[in-house]
């Protein structure tokens, strides 16, 4: 265990003018208070609080967050309480102790909503003074060194916790160290066979190209010299969980990873980072598309570098990073090091750190500290906390990219992010409202994914409400909730309409007036609140329209309600309208024997035509040909399907019957098309139409079709909701155009909800 001298030389290393008093009552103060407490490794537990101390010492620290972790799991586990820490170190140190305490408490394995909240309570908590979260990753850092020593079931939780949050949050917030130490041990104890595997990959590498590693960082350094720049270059052994993510996210096996070599070059200046790259790309050749300078554009974390992989002298690739030793600092402390750094100020604080500590004012400067911010309004805006976690797990292992507005606005977004989730992060009006995207200048698909540096422009319509597939092809939390919102709204809106158009018939039809205001007189008996429900109800079809009557009229006799809804819907426009048309209507089980269905039931234009030759090609000789029940209209790809002793069928190729054939390739056969200009002919084509119920639906439906110049084959009804029936047509038509149009107008028709086309 670390002796009480040993502690305070440490820190001294780096603060000479270190308060030795402080650190001195701390180290007793706790060793006392745990006193004869072990730890699961049977180690005194004040050798734990004495290791966290150490951790915070290597990243210089200050020797007040140095006697906060000596001091953090006293009120926790010993008599010690927040009143006699006041006493003796102050009250900001008890505050602090107090506040770890609590977020110890904290389960997040807990429900979700709850772990939203907990997760919402340690970022506040940091944010308000970022030394809770330094002794509470260092905790944690310990905690996952020692976890051999815990029970099986708790390592894989505290593991999987510590992969969820604290390594993310990390990395968040700068520090990279951090963050890889924990992604190790994590991985180590989540997966050990992938993580021995990899590790051991991984030594057997650095073995091999040992000699080849001394040689490259040689190569380097010399190179720089004679070019007058002064670097440290070093090697740096890639990470086994980094490795393996990167294996399964690429798909790659470990031969295929080519850049398991990684150099750093470390200067004195931003001037000497930009000079040295330019050494580095005149001697060899850069690899394309892996040049990234955030020295221009740093990271959201506020980590700074060049990044750039070269053909290196053994023509091996070689990944370097160049830095400053404050960047270096930076990258590996983060916000830590901005504590380090208070004196400074990070603009002018190159060269080596000098070692001063200081307090977290600087953190607040920092892009981490506006991230924190962010994530916590998140959270605490949250109606839905679990959505929100999921999100901000997801986002704290993104990484980013920035974009900028055409005014120049800088926009951060998780990779991977296209245009709409930059509308959505501009303003929720402007994604509600986006219609198209411009990046660079150029109008581009609005999936496009977004680029580091891409300036974006969106383009808007006044009347535009966002297609609800958007929700998933976005990548932010933001814009998946608005948009979930905005198609909410509009599906109700059309529903309500529906509604509207429904009750109007209804009404009319029970010889009532009808008004909304005669509808808000029905809302207690409907049990809704307001009239948008009862009409989004009734749209939907989860309320007939004759309770809604009923309700409003109470002395409403219904005798329809009973009734079929095919009757219904015949009403009394039927015959009339098979005189106007002359069209013919054949019902289920009411099919003429001259056209019923040959072979195996099908029924389709022209399939009880025996002599007629259908116009396509490839379906040779006397087999009898006829078209699957679907249909099949020219503009459609088609495809036949033999059947020894039937003959063939046709089927549209995006027939979902085909699969059934998928593993017997004997049968399929090409055909195509050939059709006699001259000759014309009307082809099958199966539609199906959700209607309203009322009376003349039917008629105007029909009307709608024989207007259309269609013909209507047969015709099934299922009556579907108290307002609604399907009805499956099969029609003839000319050909794709002609019935696409027809669709068209029927989808316009005040008597359809829907109308498509049967496995279109
Ligand atoms: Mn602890």
């Amino acid at each position: 265990m670390m002796r009480q001298y040993e502690l305070v030389e440490r820190v001294q290393r780096y603060k000479p003018q270190v308060n030795e008093a402080l650190l001195n009552k701390a180290y007793v103060y706790a060793m006392k208070k745990h006193g004869g407490q072990t730890r699961a490794s049977g180690d005194p537990y004040f050798s734990h609080p004495l290791e966290v101390a150490a951790i915070l010492t290597d990243m210089h620290m200050d020797e007040s967050t140095i006697a906060v972790a000596l001091l953090h799991d006293t009120i926790e586990d010993t008599s010690a309480t927040k009143v006699e820490i006041e006493d003796l170190f102050g009250e900001d140190t008890a505050r602090l102790v107090e506040g770890l305490t609590k977020l110890k408490r904290l389960d997040l394995v807990s429900k979700k909503a709850a772990q939203a909240e907990n997760l919402r309570k340690l970022l506040l908590a940091i944010s308000e003074d970022v030394r809770v979260l330094l002794v509470k990753l260092a905790d944690r850092l310990h905690n996952m060194r020692t976890l051999d020593f815990m029970r099986e079931d708790k390592r894989a939780r505290i593991a999987e916790e510590t992969m969820d949050i604290y390594a993310p949050l990390a990395g968040r917030m700068g520090m990279q160290d951090m963050r890889d130490e924990l992604e190790e041990l994590s991985f180590k104890h989540i997966n050990p066979e992938a993580y021995g595997t990899v590790s051991d990959r991984l030594a057997q590498i650095a073995n091999r190209h040992a000699g080849l590693l001394e040689e490259i960082t040689a190569t380097l350094r010399g190179l720089l010299a004679d070019n007058g720049i002064h670097a440290d270059v070093a090697s740096r052994r890639k990470k086994a969980w980094s490795v393996f993510k990167k294996m399964e996210s690429k798909g790659l096996s470990f031969e295929q990873l080519s850049d398991i070599f990684g150099f750093r070059i470390i200067v004195g200046s931003i001037d000497e980072c930009y000079r040295a790259l330019g050494v580095v790309h005149r001697e060899w050749k850069m690899v394309p598309g892996r040049f990234k300078d955030y020295i221009s554009t740093p990271k959201q974390n506020d980590y700074r570098s060049i990044h750039t992989t070269i053909v290196g002298p053994s023509k091996q690739r070689v990944e370097l990073q160049i830095r400053t030793w404050h960047m270096h600092e930076v990258a590996e402390y983060g916000v830590a090091a901005h504590a380090i750094y208070k004196d400074h100020g990070a603009a002018g604080g190159e060269g080596k750190p000098n070692g001063k500590a200081g307090g977290t004012a600087a953190f607040k400067d920092t892009n981490a500290y506006a991230w924190l911010r962010r994530t916590i309004e998140s959270l605490s805006e949250g109606d839905h906390p679990e959505q929100f976690l999921e999100h901000t797990k997801l986002e704290l292992f993104q990484d980013q990219v920035f974009c900028f507005t055409p005014k120049g606005r800088l926009i951060a977004l998780p990779r991977g992010a296209i245009p709409v989730d930059f509308a959505y992060a501009v303003h929720t009006d402007v994604g509600d409202s986006c219609v198209g995207a411009k990046i660079n200048g150029r109008i581009m698909p609005l999936v496009t994914q977004l680029q580091n540096g891409d300036e974006v422009e969106i383009i808007r319509s006044g009347s535009a409400s966002p297609p609800a597939a958007w929700e998933a092809l976005v990548k932010t939390g933001k814009a998946r909730a608005a948009i979930r919102r905005a198609t909410r709204a509009a599906v109700r809106k059309q529903y309500s309409g529906l509604g509207h158009r429904i009750l109007e018939r209804a009404f009319e039809r029970a010889g009532r007036p009808f008004s909304r205001d005669i509808l808000t007189d029905g809302l207690g008996r409907l049990a809704h609140t307001d009239v948008e429900d009862v009409l989004a109800a009734v749209g939907r079809g989860e309320l007939a329209s004759a309770h809604v009557i009923k309700a409003v009229f109470p002395d409403f006799q219904d005798e329809k309600l009973s009734t079929p809804a095919s009757a219904e819907l015949l009403g009394e426009g039927w015959f009339n309208l098979t005189d106007a048309s002359g069209m013919m209507f054949r019902f289920p089980g009411d099919v003429p024997a001259g056209a019923a269905a040959n072979g195996d039931g099908h029924a389709g234009a022209g399939a009880g035509d025996s002599d007629r030759t259908l116009p396509i090609r490839g379906a040779a000789g006397d087999l009898p040909v006829r078209f699957s029940p679907e249909g099949a209209v020219p503009g459609d790809r088609i495809v036949g399907i033999s059947t020894p002793g039937k003959g063939i069928t046709i089927y549209p190729i995006q027939s979902p019957a085909l699969a059934a054939y998928d593993d017997q390739p004997d049968r399929w056969i090409d055909v195509r098309w050939d059709i006699d200009e001259a000759n014309r002919t009307r082809f099958p084509a199966q539609i199906i139409v959700t209607a309203i119920n009322a009376p003349g639906s039917l008629a105007e439906i029909a009307q709608v079709i024989a207007r259309n110049d269609a013909n209507i084959h047969t015709l099934a009804m299922v009556r579907t909701a108290p307002d609604f029936t399907e009805m499956i047509f099969d029609l003839e038509v000319w050909d794709i155009r002609h019935l696409t149009r027809l669709l068209g107008q029927l989808r316009e028709s005040d008597a359809v909800s829907t109308a498509d086309r049967v496995n279109g």
